[in-house]
C-alpha cells in the first residue's frame, strides 16, 4: 500500500487537498444530477445508480473520519464511484453514452488528492472497465438517442465540477503561499522572507551606496508572561506587539518575526544612527501603554551595513551581540555594537539608563 500512501510529504499534501475538497458531495451532486436527468430517457436504473453513488459517498465520509488510513478510504470510495459511473455509462449506450465524459470527475478528484501512481491506476482501472463496454456494446439493447438537453446537463455538471476543483485548488495554493511567507499568528513576514528581502535590499543598495539598517528586537522576560498569565495570553501579547511594530514603522521599514518573541526590523536606506532612532521609537511605543493588558518592554540591538559588504547572518550576529548587551545592561533599551563594546570596557551597572548612539 506504500504506492498509495507515499511518504510524509505525500500524506501531508493528501490531507491538505482532502481538506480543500472537504465537500466532495458537491462534486457528487453535479454528477448525480446529470445521471438523474438521464433517468427520464433511460429508465429508473439510473436512479439506482445515483442511490448507490450517494450511499458510497455517505459511507466513505463516515469511514474517512474513523479510519487510521483515511487515504485508503478515499481511494476505495473513488474506486466504487468509478464502478458506479461505468455502470451508468453501460446502461446509457456504452462508448456512445452521453454520460461518458462524467468519468473525468472522479479522475480529476483523484489527481488532486493522490500521487501520480494512484492517478495512473485509476485511469487504468477505468480503461480496463470500459474496454468490455466498448467491445460488448453491440450486444446491449440499443439505447435511445440522447436529447440535446442531456448533453447540456452533462456539460454543465462538468463545468461545475472542474470549476469547483479549480477554485478549491487555487485557495489551497494561496493559503500555502501565505503560510510560506508570513507567520500565521502575527501576520508578520517570516525568517525565510527576511533572507530574500535582505538580498533584494542589498542589490538595490549596491547601486546607490545606501545603508541598510537592521534591528534585532526581543521581548523582555517573556517566559514570565507565559508562566504567570498562560501561553494564550502570551500569544495575544505577540499579536498586539506585532500590530504596534507595524504601526510605528514607515511603509518601507518592515518587521519580521524570526523566532518565538524575536523580531527583526529591516530598514533600507537607514544608517546606524537613523536605525537606532527607529528602534528607540519602537521601544517607547511598546513601553508607553500595556500590550494585551500587560506591561511589556523590548530590548533591541541595532546595526547597519553598506551595499553588499556583509551577509545577513553576519549582520544579524552583530545586532544580536548588541541585543545581548542591552539585556545584560538591564533590558528595555536600545544598543549599538559600538556602545555595547564601550559599556563592556567600562563594566556598566545593571539598571543604567537607555543608551543611544550619537
Ligand atoms: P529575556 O528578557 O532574556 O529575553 O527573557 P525571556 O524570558 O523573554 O527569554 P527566553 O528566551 O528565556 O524565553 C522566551 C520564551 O518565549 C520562551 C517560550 O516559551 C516563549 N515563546 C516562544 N514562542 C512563543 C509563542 O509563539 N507564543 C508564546 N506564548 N510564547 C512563546
Ligand atoms: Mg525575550
Ligand atoms: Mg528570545
Amino acid at each position: 500500500m506504500r504506492w498509495l500512501r507515499g511518504g510524509a510529504v505525500d500524506r501531508a499534501r493528501y490531507a491538505d487537498m482532502r481538506r480543500a475538497l472537504s465537500r466532495p458531495e458537491r462534486l457528487g451532486a453535479a454528477v448525480g444530477a446529470a445521471c438523474l436527468v438521464s433517468a427520464v430517457w433511460y429508465g429508473p436504473a439510473l436512479v439506482v445508480v445515483v442511490l448507490v453513488g450517494t450511499a458510497t459517498m455517505a459511507v466513505g465520509t463516515v469511514l474517512h473520519r474513523r479510519s487510521q488510513n483515511p487515504e485508503h478510504v478515499t481511494a476505495l470510495t473513488f474506486g466504487v464511484l468509478e464502478l458506479d459511473l461505468v455502470a451508468a455509462v453501460l446502461l446509457t449506450g456504452g462508448a456512445a453514452s452521453p454520460l461518458l465524459p462524467l468519468l473525468v470527475v472522479p479522475v480529476l478528484a483523484q489527481a488532486v488528492c493522490f500521487r501520480p501512481q494512484v492517478l495512473v491506476a485509476a485511469v487504468g482501472t477505468i480503461a480496463a472497465l470500459l474496454t468490455p463496454a466498448v467491445l460488448f456494446a453491440p450486444a446491449l439493447p440499443p439505447a435511445p438517442e440522447a436529447p440535446p438537453v442531456l448533453h447540456l446537463t452533462v456539460f454543465a455538471s462538468l463545468v461545475v465540477s472542474v470549476g469547483l476543483v479549480g477554485s478549491h485548488l487555487a485557495s489551497a495554493d494561496l493559503q500555502s503561499r501565505d503560510e510560506a511567507v508570513a507567520d500565521p499568528m502575527t501576520g508578520l513576514l517570516n525568517r525565510l522572507t527576511l533572507s530574500s528581502r535582505f538580498a533584494e535590499a542589498q542589490r538595490l543598495a549596491q547601486g546607490t551606496g545606501q545603508c541598510i539598517g537592521v534591528v534585532m528586537c526581543d521581548v523582555d522576560h517573556f517566559k514570565q508572561v507565559n508562566d504567570t498569565h498562560g501561553h494564550d495570553r502570551g500569544d495575544h501579547v505577540l499579536v498586539e506587539l506585532a500590530d504596534r511594530l507595524r504601526s510605528s514603522l514607515r511603509s518601507t521599514d518592515v518587521a519580521y518575526r524570526v523566532g518565538g518573541e524575536e523580531f527583526v526590523l529591516l530598514l533600507p536606506g537607514r544608517d546606524i544612527d537613523d536605525a537606532a532612532l527607529v528602534a528607540e521609537r519602537v521601544r517607547q511605543a511598546v513601553a508607553a501603554t500595556p500590550v494585551a493588558g500587560l506591561p511589556i518592554t523590548v530590548s533591541a540591538g541595532v546595526t547597519s551595513t553598506r551595499g553588499a559588504t556583509a551577509t545577513l547572518s553576519e549582520v544579524l550576529r552583530e545586532a544580536d551581540r548588541a541585543l545581548y548587551a542591552a539585556k545584560a545592561a538591564g533590558r528595555n533599551r536600545v544598543l549599538t555594537p559600538d556602545v555595547a563594546d564601550a559599556m563592556a570596557a567600562t563594566r556598566p551597572q545593571p539598571g543604567a539608563p537607555a543608551v543611544l548612539p550619537g
